[in-house]
């Protein structure tokens, strides 16, 4: 068993797969910019930035660098009675860059527990004030993560099934999506008493219940509705944040500031694990006590970790520079080009784009009559071809690293155009 795929069937079990049904993994051994490189010599082109993490393309030199230095300099430390320059650093710089209202970085690991600690955070808020609450208020089909609570404020579906009798009752507003945003907000208005904890939405974008995408000034009005009741507002911008949607942030669309945000994916460039919620001064001076119990009892043994730290602040300083911010409105023109193109085929749907997020559905034609099908379809179709894209269902999107190059695009467009019209 030399073969490394065959060695990993023996040994691993991977994330979101039917052991049973899914084909061999494919092995990656290199990557560099927007291009992986497989095992066999095939190379592919990484539309969805590994799952929604990278931002400046792979192995990239300068986080490289930084991040060999910080190992060699402190690999880690506890920080629970310690500190250390890069997690002030880092803390710091996010202050600076999100929206104005947000005083306060609690480190994490990951989306999910940037989620679980908001949500913690928003509950002992109420506790600690002698105001207990416990409604939460969420989006249909919304993904927040796959950790218990972050579980339970996602929607149902058959990904949370076997685990629905321990998730705790979190009530459901439809998306506002366009056309939508009056019952919404009809709905909205009985929802939101003043027995509501939080509302906790991903704004602009929601990722992985479809690239379902709605306007900011409907959000507003609801974190107007859930504020006017003294709820606290979460942002989930695990996908969203540094950059996506075209601003550094969803949030920076909006009026209206969250009062808490959840931060992971793009924060280190998608060289490390690496989660982050932030929050106001008010809900951080609710902890502040002589009482012990006042405490927010959450951490984690790699909290704050030295090594990602830095790969966020080299992700950082790429991620502002000229270059960067020039790329990410490059490549947003780019994909509303294509957008008009592509409505011309009578096999997409729905198209739709935020920034350097383009999404469409795809519509099953005479080949490909069964609705299921058509993820394996195009995900194969487009793999053959090199491109590395993952269909959510029937919906299709480009998620590109930064740096990807107009050519690549091209491409990729190009690849997409056949397959709408073989589909
Ligand atoms: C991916 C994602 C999460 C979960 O992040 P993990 O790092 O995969 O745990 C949470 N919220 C949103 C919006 C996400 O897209």
């Amino acid at each position: 068993m030399n073969n490394l795929a065959e060695r990993d069937q023996a040994v691993i079990w991977h994330p979101f797969t039917q052991m049973q049904t899914a084909p061999l993994p494919i092995s990656i051994v290199r990557g560099e910019g927007s291009v992986l490189y497989g095992a066999d010599g095939r190379e592919y082109l990484d539309m969805i930035s590994s799952w929604w993490v990278n931002l400046h393309g792979h192995a990239q030199p300068y986080i490289a660098q930084r991040v060999s230095e910080q190992l060699k300099t402190l690999e880690h430390v506890i920080f629970a009675g310690f500190t250390h320059p890069t997690a002030v650093e880092l803390a710091e710089r996010l202050v600076t860059i999100l929206p104005q209202n947000q005083a306060k970085i609690f480190y994490s690991d990951n989306g999910s527990t940037a989620v679980e600690v908001a949500l913690k955070m928003a509950f002992q808020y109420w506790h600690n004030l002698s105001k207990p609450r416990r409604k939460v208020i969420a989006f249909e089909n919304a993904y927040h993560g796959d950790t218990f609570g972050a579980m339970a404020v996602g929607g149902r579906s058959a990904f949370t099934a076997p685990f629905v009798p321990f998730l705790f009752d979190v009530e459901y507003l439809p998306v506002p999506i366009a056309g939508q945003e009056e019952i919404v907000l009809e709905r909205a208005a009985t929802l939101f008493t003043d027995e509501v904890a939080a509302f906790i939405a991903e704004p602009l974008v929601q990722g992985a219940g479809g690239m379902v995408m709605y306007e900011p000034e409907v959000l507003d009005k609801l974190f107007q509705l859930a504020k006017k009741q003294g709820s606290l507002v979460i942002a989930d911008e695990v996908m969203t944040g540094f950059g996506r949607t075209g601003r550094l942030f969803a949030s920076h669309y909006l009026q209206e500031k969250p009062d808490l945000m959840c931060l992971s994916k793009g924060l280190t460039g998608g060289t490390m694990a690496l989660g982050v919620t932030t929050c106001t001064q008010a809900i951080y001076d609710a902890f502040l006590s002589d009482n012990k119990f006042k405490t927010l009892f959450h951490g984690h043994s790699f909290t704050a970790n030295p090594l990602a730290c830095t790969a966020a602040l080299a992700s950082m300083d790429l991620l502002l520079s000229d270059e960067t911010q020039a790329n990410i409105q490059r490549i947003t023109q780019q994909h509303t080009a294509f957008a008009d193109q592509l409505a011309t085929y009578s096999t997409i749907e729905t198209i739709r784009q935020r920034g350097t997020l383009l999404a469409f559905d795809l519509k099953a034609g005479e080949q490909t009559s069964y609705f299921n099908n058509i993820r394996d379809t195009a995900y194969n179709f487009l793999l053959e071809r090199n491109v590395l894209m993952r269909p959510l269902g029937n919906v299709l999107y480009l998620m590109p690293p930064y740096c990807t190059t107009n050519e690549q695009l091209a491409y990729v467009y190009q690849q997409i155009i056949y397959l709408a019209q073989t589909i």
